[in-house]
């Protein structure tokens, strides 16, 4: 990667600058503006663990940017790389997306500095313990006060052990199931979760697709059938956006770009034989049925339709910026596209969805799945059956009208089968997020079309969630 290092924003810095362009469109008091864009704190945890017979040191974070509502809410990151700027600016974003999706949470974050390809499950087992107690013991693991979730290098794995590590420290908690979401089903999880922040991205392409002047803005036309797409990281959320699109809405897959480096396919890319190949093999080198490109963020560059970066922070910047030619950007990662690369590809013309709402999805599972833990019982459990019974009586009566005028029409038996199923917690799940995303979207969207300062999405973004947290600050005081 060739960057400017002088010019390129960092992480944080971009964050904060996407935040000054937004405010600076709006009416905040003196203070306030301030008062929203600061990180609140950040616990820094240095810690000990026993591993092949030596003692490791590993670093953590647990930033809270914003305490407007509580719990707070962030996921917990697993990389080499993390930093306190890095998990600041990440808490920074889960405040405005939780403000914007209508999630009830302030932002927070969590990182450990570690690469979790380097230890074996057991391990990895003992230093999420120890990680966790040293949060739990702060409070900053707690049903009411700060709820972690999976982030990159973590999932459901994780969450199962710092579940059972708080249940541990708190034994006559009977929220303690709330502690934290993205849990195996097993132990408190919900339908659904695993899959949340690529169908929320699927749900918000869908949305924009449904709209005909914003297909327009973006130079494109038609809908979600054929569209090229290229995908950067086909992790958790890579993987489920691009298999949802490519087995529910006709994409094609023309390209997947990993660590060590990409595969290209126009004719488009199996996404689960790919998947598991890299499963297998720990990256996509070697995979038989596509060109391997070495250099695999040129592959970014290549033409499309859909550009989905979904692995990490600023791989779109000032240098390679203006070499992008999809003219539609989903940010299902977190901050995939720096202030400076922003600026670039906005006077391009290039329409970019904002990661605080393209990968809202997962928070937003999260809510449902807290909710779930809190009221101690699966959605649907009540309703279920009593819903088939009443669908089963529409249904008896249509039969016998039909017997009555002697059988000159019938149901037909897919109507039948799907009509009389009563929503279990998957359907009602998915149902949830689909609102969720398209009033999301659809709050950002009158903001983009009708104020015309408003250039693009993502200042739309900041100034719907930047408005509500500013609201809740001024209803309750400081
Ligand atoms: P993950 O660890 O499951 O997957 C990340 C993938 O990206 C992996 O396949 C990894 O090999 C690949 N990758 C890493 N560095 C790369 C690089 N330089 N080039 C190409 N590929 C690379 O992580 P995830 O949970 O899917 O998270 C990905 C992004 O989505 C992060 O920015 C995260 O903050 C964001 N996010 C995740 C969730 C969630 O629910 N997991 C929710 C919201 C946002």
């Amino acid at each position: 990667m060739n960057v400017n290092v002088k010019a390129e924003p960092s992480f944080r810095e971009s964050v904060d600058l996407m935040f000054n362009r937004a405010v600076a469109l709006m009416d905040l008091s003196p203070g306030l503006e301030e008062k929203i864009r600061v990180c609140n704190s950040t616990y820094t945890v240095r810690f000990g663990v026993r591993l092949r017979g030596a003692i490791h040191t590993f670093t953590g974070y647990r930033s809270v940017h914003s305490e407007h509502m509580e719990p707070v809410k962030g996921g917990i990151r697993y990389a080499p790389n993390v930093h306190q700027d890095e998990v600041e600016a990440l808490a920074a974003l889960m405040t405005y997306k939780c403000a914007l999706v209508e999630a009830p949470f302030g932002g927070s974050k969590g990182g450990l500095r570690i690469d979790p390809r380097q230890y074996d499950e057991h391990e990895l087992e003992l230093i999420t313990r120890r990680f966790a107690y040293e949060l739990i013991k702060r409070d900053l693991i707690h049903p009411s006060q700060n709820v972690p979730a999976p982030d990159m290098g973590t999932g459901e794995r994780e969450m199962a052990w710092i579940a059972d590590q708080y249940a541990r420290m708190n034994t006559t908690d009977i929220n303690a199931r709330a502690c934290v979401t993205g849990k195996p089903l097993n132990s408190g999880g919900i339908a659904g979760r695993v899959e949340a922040t690529g169908r929320g991205v699927q749900y918000a392409l869908r949305e924009f697709f449904r709209d005909r002047l914003d297909v327009d803005k973006a130079g494109l036309s038609g809908t979600l059938d054929g569209k090229r797409v290229i995908v950067q990281g086909l992790g958790n959320v890579g993987y489920h956006a691009a298999k949802f699109l490519s087995e529910e809405d006709g994409c094609r897959i023309t390209g997947i770009i990993e660590r060590d480096g990409a595969l290209f396919d126009p004719k488009g890319l199996n996404v689960e034989a790919v998947r598991s190949w890299i499963v297998k093999h720990g990256g996509v080198t070697g995979y038989p049925d596509a060109a391997h490109v070495v250099e695999g963020a040129a592959v970014l560059e290549e033409e499309c339709d859909i550009l989905i970066p979904a692995a990490m922070e600023g791989v779109i910047h000032m240098e390679n910026a203006a070499r992008i030619r999809a003219p539609l950007i989903i940010e299902a990662a977190n901050g995939p596209v720096t202030a400076g690369a922003d600026d670039i590809l906005r006077r391009k013309g290039t329409v970019i969805i904002p990661d605080m709402y393209a990968n809202a999805g997962g928070v937003t599972v999260s809510y449902f799945e807290w909710v779930k833990n809190l009221s101690h019982i699966r959605f649907g459990r009540m309703q279920r059956r009593q819903e088939e019974s009443r669908h089963q009586l529409v249904v008896d009566e249509l039969e016998a009208l039909s017997d009555s005028l002697g059988k000159t029409w019938t149901l037909s038996p897919d109507f039948k089968a799907r009509y009389l199923r009563g929503a279990d917690e998957l359907e009602l799940v998915r149902s949830g997020l689909d609102d969720t995303m398209r009033i999301a979207y659809q709050s950002m969207r009158a903001i983009w079309h009708e104020r015309g300062d408003v250039e693009d999405l993502r200042t739309a973004a900041y100034l719907v969630s930047i408005g509500k947290v500013a609201a809740s600050y001024r209803a309750k005081g400081l």
